[in-house]
């Protein structure tokens, strides 16, 4: 650990130099996985988010990389002192802002095992562990779900994507590969059009963006008082695009939308895709997990007649970022879209070979799905589902809280583990509320806009976190407030 190899001996390894390479690691491996154990031990007393100043981190570090290669020792001191207090802690118990996401311990030896392994499944021959081990953890994941399975035409087929932009973008290029197959070859003509509601993700209107449908062309469908799509809107948007020469490729639902978690009409959205042959794609980016839970099954009513869905377990299924689970029930089309195979590339067919290059942008794949087999088989369906029901009781029991206190109101229904409410004031004290709730370090809330109104939103999904925490908040908020 003391004596760095340096890279020019490291060049012209001799076995021994090789021995010792790897005793080192060794050495700082167990010292690194200690560090983790304390950390998780520790994170609860750190400030929620980072008190750095923008720019500290990027001034403390050395204007170049060394020439000579240094010591791990030097390194996790480096990472302890001036890494670490520029972190915002995503694994805190008080984490309750935006949507939480756990770096579980499972994940965690997950991912270290995919890094030393470093295995890249561009095609089944690169690495049949990558392409089959994704295929059966996202069929369990599938499974879990409630989505369709089988092997009939109707089943659905699951990929790993980084993150639900990325699944998102992919769902609209299948859109258009459906709606308009000609666009491959020649591009958009810039007459398709998308649809999603007010409350939809921006991802969704970056991803019509980026395959060249338009942001001119992103219908943002209006909501009604709880903050889901009106289908009623959609239909006439529909015709009116098809009436003036449009060809309407895609709608998006959300099935738990970012600010108020708000669930859009899935079951009438498909019959309407239905009738005008449009692509159906499903954001339930965080509130999928739900879905996990019989009673909340009912969420994604309708699925089965949609085409795609996008569930990031990197949100609230313990799995630390990234992994984004993108389910099609068309995968041909998939495929169709995107398959374009190098001379260098070329492998046999064989049906149970999955190229998992054939089904996106990406070449190269990271065995992503090792951290998700983790999850699952560590946490099994039934702890995972009564962690999933604790975050939702709490958050109910929140909402009653806001409710009983005359001087707050909620603002939205809170059907999963996230509450919407604001001080009965203007948007500057609620504003100043949240800042002092944050600058406290023990709580870290986020705010969103809705009706026009500044509003505070706390969000519970983190596996550290316990009722103690969130009541924890409520006090910090009340005391903010002055109340
Ligand atoms: N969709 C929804 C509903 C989201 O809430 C978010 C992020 O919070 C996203 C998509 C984007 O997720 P990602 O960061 O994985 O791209």
């Amino acid at each position: 650990m003391n004596k760095p190899i340096h890279s020019k001996e490291l060049a012209a390894s001799t076995p021994e130099q090789w021995q010792e390479y790897v005793a080192d690691f060794r050495r700082a491996g167990h010292e690194t996985v200690d560090w983790v154990a304390n950390y998780f031990n520790s994170v609860a007393e750190m400030p929620v988010l980072a008190r750095t100043k923008p720019g500290e981190l990027f001034d403390a570090l050395p204007v170049s990389a060394p020439g000579q290669g240094e010591t791990y020792d030097a390194m996790l001191r480096d990472f302890d002192k001036l890494v670490m207090p520029a972190v915002t802690q995503w694994n805190h118990p008080r984490f309750f802002a935006y949507f939480a996401c756990t770096g579980s311990a499972p994940a965690v030896l997950g991912e270290m095992l995919a890094a030393a392994l470093n295995t890249n499944g561009l095609h089944w021959k690169t690495s049949p562990a990558v392409a089959e081990l994704e295929q059966r953890t996202l069929d369990w994941l599938r499974q879990w779900l409630g989505l369709p399975g089988g092997d009939g035409k109707d089943a659905w087929f699951g990929i790993v994507y980084d993150t639900a932009s990325t699944s998102s973008m992919h769902a609209i290029v299948c859109a258009r590969e459906m709606v308009a197959p000609e666009a491959r070859r020649q591009g958009s003509r810039g007459d398709l059009t998308v649809y999603t509601s007010e409350h939809s993700h921006s991802s969704i209107e970056k991803g019509a963006i980026a395959v060249g449908i338009g942001q001119d062309n992103v219908r943002k469908v209006p909501v009604d008082v709880n903050f889901a799509m009106r289908a009623d809107a959609l239909a006439k948007m529909i015709e009116d695009d098809k009436a003036s020469g449009k060809r309407p490729a895609c709608i998006v639902a959300t099935i738990g939308t970012t600010s108020s978690t708000s669930i859009d009409p899935l079951a009438t959205i498909v019959e309407i895709a239905e009738k005008h042959n449009v692509w159906v794609h499903v954001d339930a980016a965080y509130a999928g997990a739900a879905a996990i839970l019989p009673e909340h099954r009912h969420i994604l009513a309708g699925v089965e007649r949609a085409h795609s869905l996008v569930f990031n377990a990197h949100k609230w299924l313990l799995t630390p970022i990234d992994l984004s689970a993108f389910y099609t029930r068309r995968p041909d089309i998939l495929r169709r879209a995107f398959a374009l195979t190098p001379d260098y590339l070329k492998t046999q067919d064989d049906p149970r070979a999955h190229n998992l290059m054939d089904y996106g942008v990406p070449l190269g794949h990271r065995f992503r799905a090792l951290k998700l087999w983790f999850v699952m088989r560590y946490f099994g369906r039934e702890r995972m589902e009564a962690i999933l029901r604790s975050h939702i009781e709490w958050a109910q029991k929140f909402a009653a809280l806001v409710d009983a206190q005359p001087g707050f109101e909620r603002v939205a229904p809170a059907p999963f583990s996230v509450v919407c409410f604001r001080f009965k004031g203007s948007d500057q004290q609620n504003q100043a509320i949240q800042d002092k709730v944050n600058q406290s370090g023990r709580v870290f809330i986020s705010g969103t806009v809705l009706n026009g109104k500044f509003v505070l939103r706390l969000a519970i999904g983190n596996l550290a976190t316990q009722w103690k925490d969130v009541e924890e908040a409520w006090k910090l908020i009340l005391k903010a407030a002055e109340l």
